[in-house]
């Protein structure tokens, strides 16, 4: 099957008066019409730097140094930022952690939403309203017709967040980036937006690329995985596989964290020591600080992302160098 997107050794740099910071490091990964992925690590990690390099957002002095991205086909990394309007909020949709990022507080849901349509179908304002219904619909906020006449600060943030995905469907998109779509909102609202997102994504054979520092979500939601590290990708494979037996240490102290495989009475694991600064990287593998399995080689050689039983991993610990 033809691939929906495909990231080819993406390279992302910035530019600072002290000198040129890699953020990511030939970052690859692919993905099919309809399938989820998710991309997990710490903050800091490149998970969201990875995710606005495909849109071509990525703020300035950032910079794409090199790679393609190619979206149905085409690499999108050249377009220029008019003509990656076409692709942006209409093929490509974006969600980020914070609803009031993507809506207007001034502006009634329902403009907010017909403008949306308006700037990218040539539709009638009521066309546009009827679209702004059956998305308001979909996921699931009730009486809709009632609700386009209100503002943003009249929903609760979980509703809120469900008025961002609605926005983000009106426009059929192929592909949803979503960065912590849930991190801001309460644990039980949470649960509640994931399966939403899940459900339009199977629905509608959306793709995802879910970017999240929570494994958890992450196991439930998506097929497969890339957990990154330092600006790299450490670790590739099927959700399942990756979860049940990981493989980079890196992978295994993110599973140890998480609170289901935690001990009553314990405390909560936590991976010794930070993640590093762009600008102190360190030698070798860059997780070799905080890893207990270093061994000499670890300081000195930079682990390449090889294929290893079903996924990859970038560990000196299955690969003879
Ligand atoms: Fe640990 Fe070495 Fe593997 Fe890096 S390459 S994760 S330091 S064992
Ligand atoms: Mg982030």
């Amino acid at each position: 099957m033809a691939k929906l997107l495909d990231v080819q050794d993406l390279v992302v740099k910035f530019a600072l008066r002290t000198g040129t910071l890699t953020a990511l490091y030939n970052i690859n990964f692919s993905l099919a019409p309809g399938e989820r992925m998710g991309l997990v690590g710490e903050s800091g990690a490149g998970k969201s730097v990875a995710g606005f390099s495909i849109i071509n957002l990525i703020s300035k002095p950032g910079f794409i140094a090199g790679g393609k991205v190619l979206f149905e086909g085409k690499d999108i990394s050249k377009y220029s930022f008019e003509k990656m309007r076409t692709i942006r909020g209409n093929k490509i949709s974006m969600i980020f952690q914070d609803p009031m990022m993507t809506l207007n507080p001034v502006l009634s849901i329902g403009t907010q939403m017909t403008e949306t349509l308006l700037a990218h179908k040539n539709i009638s304002k009521q066309e546009a309203e009827e679209i702004a219904i059956e998305c308001l619909k979909k996921v699931y906020i009730p009486s809709p017709e009632r609700r386009l006449k209100q503002y943003p600060h009249e929903f609760s943030g979980g509703m809120r967040q469900r008025i961002v995905i609605a926005i983000s469907l009106l426009t059929n998109p192929s592909l949803i980036i979503a960065d912590e779509p849930t991190t801001a909102l309460d644990v039980t609202i949470q649960a509640e937006i994931m399966d939403i997102l899940l459900e339009l994504c199977v629905k509608e054979k959306m793709g995802l690329i879910l970017i999240t520092h929570d494994l958890g979500v992450v196991s439930q939601t998506t097929q497969k995985i890339a957990v990154m590290y330092a600006g790299r990708i450490v670790e590739k494979g099927k959700t399942m596989d990756v979860i049940k037996s990981p493989k980079h240490p890196y992978t295994q102290g993110l599973i140890k964290a998480l609170p289901q495989s935690h001990e009553k009475g314990k405390k909560l694991y936590q991976i010794p020591g930070i993640m590093p600064n762009l600008n102190q990287i360190p030698s070798g593998c860059p997780f070799h600080p905080r890893c207990s399995f270093k061994k000499k080689i670890c300081s000195e050689l930079d682990p390449k992302l090889q294929p290893f039983e079903t996924g990859e991993v970038a560990c000196h610990l299955y690969h003879n160098v």
